[in-house]
């Protein structure tokens, strides 16, 4: 993990600015009381920032659902989507060391997923569209974890995000620290139990990508390489992929636990895998039996803390 708290963009009004058109604000308790001790959010609102006051007229998404306008709701003369992209791409250079952003969902400016589009007859089209704001910002920045804060509710999707978030922050350290061979190796390393996780394949895949690494392909290879790995990292693991990297990790201990500990190893990854108790459970034992018997290999794997463990993510997994 990097050694600071990751900065986190978010719509400001999760934060509870009173910034939305009808003055009020959507505070999330998840942001303001669970992440905020962990991550440094950066607050925007870009409707308050290109000039529109609060309270304002509402805005919403018409026209072609592949390039849609924002206008006014009321006076359709008031076309705000040349502000909002040139926004977007703004903040998206002025926003560099980010490591994730939460997003507002159905914003036609902070919007990820299916925000409503109105075609030609005045009716929301099929499938929506993205807010302009956000979709200016994240064509800009393709590897960043972004996610909708109404989604941070479902606990599996939580833990990937910040999984990602924590991946992101690691690798900028990498970055500020120096790239060098060596350390994309060992970061690769480092992350194989949480490729193996997510996506086994992936992880393979990157391995023969570093295998062509040298000092001579190291810059043009690495943003490859992260980009890829970011792209995998998207697929939540589930209770099989869990349970098999738990059986990969405790093979690590065969030679020092007993055959009754053994024996409650396979019992508690088997509790896991049939939704009997959380991922933390059989974790908690392998960290105590590593703690007991270290290995440095299995000391440096970030699938064994991907992310602080007082946010307690994986008690809900
Ligand atoms: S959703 Fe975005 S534009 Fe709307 S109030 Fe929140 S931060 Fe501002």
């Amino acid at each position: 993990m990097g050694q600071s708290k990751p900065k986190i963009a978010i719509s400001a009004c999760l934060l509870g600015d009173e910034v939305r058109f009808n003055g009020g604000h959507k505070r999330s308790e998840l942001c303001t009381e669970r992440l905020a001790e962990h991550v440094e959010f950066v607050r925007v609102c870009p409707e308050v920032a290109i000039g529109l006051g609060t309270p304002r007229e509402p805005i919403r998404l018409v026209g072609d659902i592949a390039a849609p306008r924002a206008i006014g709701s009321v006076h359709n003369e008031l076309d705000v989507s040349d502000a909002l992209h040139d926004y977007g791409t703004q903040m998206a250079e002025q926003l560099r060391g980010i490591s994730g952003y939460i997003f507002m969902q159905k914003s036609p400016s902070c919007g990820l997923y299916r925000v409503k589009v109105y075609g030609p007859k005045g009716l929301p089209e099929a499938g929506g569209g993205r807010g302009l704001y956000a979709a200016a910002f994240c064509a800009e920045h393709p590897d960043l974890p972004v996610e909708e804060e109404g989604r941070l509710n479902d606990p599996v999707l939580r833990e990937n995000f910040l999984t990602r978030v924590f991946a992101y922050a690691d690798w900028q350290q990498l970055l500020a620290d120096g790239l060098t061979s060596r350390a994309l190796t060992h970061f690769h390393a480092r992350y194989k139990y949480l490729l193996l996780a997510t996506h086994p394949e992936q992880y393979r895949a990157l391995g023969q990508l570093l295998g062509g690494l040298n000092k001579h392909n190291l810059h043009e290879l690495a943003p490859r390489y992260f980009s890829a790995l970011m792209e995998a990292l998207q697929k939540c693991a589930t209770r099989g992929t869990h349970s098999n990297v738990l059986q990969h990790i405790s093979g690590h201990l065969k030679q020092t636990l007993s055959a009754d500990e053994k024996t409650e190893m396979q019992q508690l990854i088997e509790q896991y895998r049939r939704g009997y108790v959380p991922l933390v459970v059989p974790l908690t034992l392998l960290k105590h039996h590593f703690l007991l018997h270290p290995d440095r290999y299995i000391a440096q794997q970030v699938y064994l803390q991907p992310h602080p463990a007082n946010l307690s993510l994986r008690n809900a997994l």
